[in-house]
C-alpha cells in the first residue's frame, strides 16, 4: 500500500473542503472518501485505487446515517450501514425489494461495516481492473486496452456496454434505487444539489474510467426513495455461483401495483448483467395494462434484454437474465401484500 494522508472529517462541509481540488473522476481522484472502506481499503491494498489523501466521513453518522419512512416516501442516509437499513421495520414492511437487495449481498461482517453510499459507489470485480498484472485495462489505464473483450469475461455485462469495456456494476442495491426512481442527495464545492439516482452512474462508452457524474470534491449524502403503490409488492431475486457471499450472475429487482392480476405499474431492475445500475423501462411498457401471467412475464423479459450484447463466455448472462426476471414477476405477482 503506498503512503497517504488522513483526515478526520466532522461535518459534511468539512469533508468536501477537504475532498475538494485538483482531481479528475472522483472514484480515481487523488482524495476519496473513507466510509466502510470495505471497497476503498481494498482497492488500495491491490493498487489500483492511490488516492494521496483519504477523508474519513464516519463521524458523520449522527447526520447522514438516519433512515426514516414517512407518507413522501423514504429516506435513506448514505453513512446508514447496509446491516441497519435491512432490518428496519419501514423497509421490511414497505419496500422489501430494498430489505432483500441489501440482506443479500456480501456478508454480515461486511454488512456491518459497509455504508449505503459507498455501497452504490463500489467498483467492477472484473478481473482485470483489479489486477494490476494485467497491462489492458481502459477503466483502470485509459486507452490501454480492453482485455476482457477477448479474454474471460463469464460474469460481465450484456446491457449497457461498449466497444472500450464490459465491465458489469456488481452491487445489487444500486439496481433497486434504480427501478424505483430514486434521488440522490449531493453536498459539493458549490452546495447541495439533487438528482435522478439513474444518472449518477455513466455508461462506459468512450470513457469507461469516468463512472459517476459525481464532480470534484462531491460528497452523497442520501437517497430518497418515492412512495408508491407498488413498493409493497416488491422483492430482489440473485442468482450467483453460490447461495451466500457472492456477487450477482444475474438479479430482477421488481415492483408491481396489480389489481384483480393486472398490472397498473411495474417498476423493474436488473443486476449483474448492466454495464451500470439499470431500470428496464422496456420490461415495465410491456407489463403497464396487461395480466401478469406466463406469456407476459416472458414478453416483459425478452424486452429487457433485447439490445444484449454477449461477447463469448457470457453468453449465458441473457437466457439467464432473462429467467431471473420472468420468475421474479411471476413470484411478485403472487405475493401477500
Ligand atoms: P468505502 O469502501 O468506504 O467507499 C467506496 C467508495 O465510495 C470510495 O471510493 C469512497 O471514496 C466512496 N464513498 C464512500 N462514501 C461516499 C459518500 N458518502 N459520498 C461520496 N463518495 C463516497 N456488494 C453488493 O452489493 N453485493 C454483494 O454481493 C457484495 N459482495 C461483496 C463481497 C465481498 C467479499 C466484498 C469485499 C464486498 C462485497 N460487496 C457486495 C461490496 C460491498 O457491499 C461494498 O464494498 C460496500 O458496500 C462499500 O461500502 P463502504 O462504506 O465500505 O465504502
Ligand atoms: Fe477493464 Fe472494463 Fe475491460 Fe474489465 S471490461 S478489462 S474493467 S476495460
Amino acid at each position: 500500500m503506498r503512503p497517504f494522508a488522513y483526515l478526520r472529517a466532522h461535518d459534511p462541509a468539512e469533508a468536501v473542503r477537504a475532498a475538494s481540488g485538483p482531481g479528475g473522476p472522483p472514484t480515481s481522484a487523488p482524495s476519496q472518501f473513507l466510509a466502510g472502506g470495505t471497497t476503498l481499503i481494498d482497492l488500495m491494498k491491490l493498487d489500483v485505487m492511490r488516492p494521496s489523501q483519504v477523508v474519513d466521513i464516519n463521524d458523520l453518522s449522527d447526520e447522514l446515517g438516519e433512515i426514516h419512512a414517512d407518507a413522501a416516501g423514504l429516506r435513506l442516509g448514505a453513512l446508514a450501514r447496509m446491516a441497519d437499513a435491512a432490518v428496519h421495520p419501514a423497509v421490511l414492511r414497505d419496500y422489501p425489494v430494498i430489505a432483500q437487495s441489501l440482506e443479500l449481498a456480501a456478508s454480515p461482517q461486511i454488512r456491518n461495516m459497509a455504508t449505503l453510499g459507498g455501497n452504490v459507489l463500489q467498483r467492477t470485480r472484473c478481473n482485470y481492473f483489479r489486477f494490476t498484472d494485467f497491462a489492458e485495462c481502459n477503466k483502470r489505464v485509459p486507452g490501454s486496452g480492453c482485455a476482457a473483450l477477448h479474454g474471460v469475461n463469464r460474469k460481465l455485462a450484456v446491457l449497457g456496454v461498449s466497444d472500450r469495456c464490459i465491465a458489469n456494476y456488481p452491487g445489487d442495491f444500486a439496481n433497486v434505487l434504480a427501478a424505483l426512481g430514486a434521488e440522490v442527495g449531493i453536498a459539493g464545492p458549490s452546495g447541495a444539489r439533487r438528482m435522478a439516482f439513474e444518472a449518477l452512474h455513466r455508461l462506459p462508452g468512450d470513457s469507461p474510467d469516468v463512472e459517476t457524474t459525481l464532480r470534484p470534491g462531491e460528497l452523497i449524502t442520501g437517497f430518497f426513495v418515492p412512495a408508491g403503490p407498488w413498493t409493497r409488492r416488491s422483492l430482489y431475486l440473485k442468482v450467483r455461483d453460490r447461495q451466500s457471499y457472492e456477487f450477482a450472475l444475474a438479479a430482477a429487482a421488481v415492483a408491481l401495483d396489480l389489481e384483480g392480476g393486472v398490472v397498473r405499474q411495474a417498476r423493474v431492475g436488473l443486476g449483474g448483467v448492466a454495464a451500470k445500475p439499470w431500470r428496464s423501462r422496456e420490461a415495465e411498457a410491456v407489463l403497464t395494462g396487461r395480466r401478469l401471467d406466463e406469456p407476459a412475464a416472458a414478453e416483459a423479459a425478452r424486452a429487457a434484454f433485447a439490445q444484449a450484447v454477449s461477447h463469448g463466455e457470457n453468453a449465458y448472462k441473457i437466457e439467464l437474465g432473462r429467467r431471473t426476471l420472468h420468475r421474479a414477476l411471476l413470484q411478485a405477482a403472487r405475493m401477500e401484500v
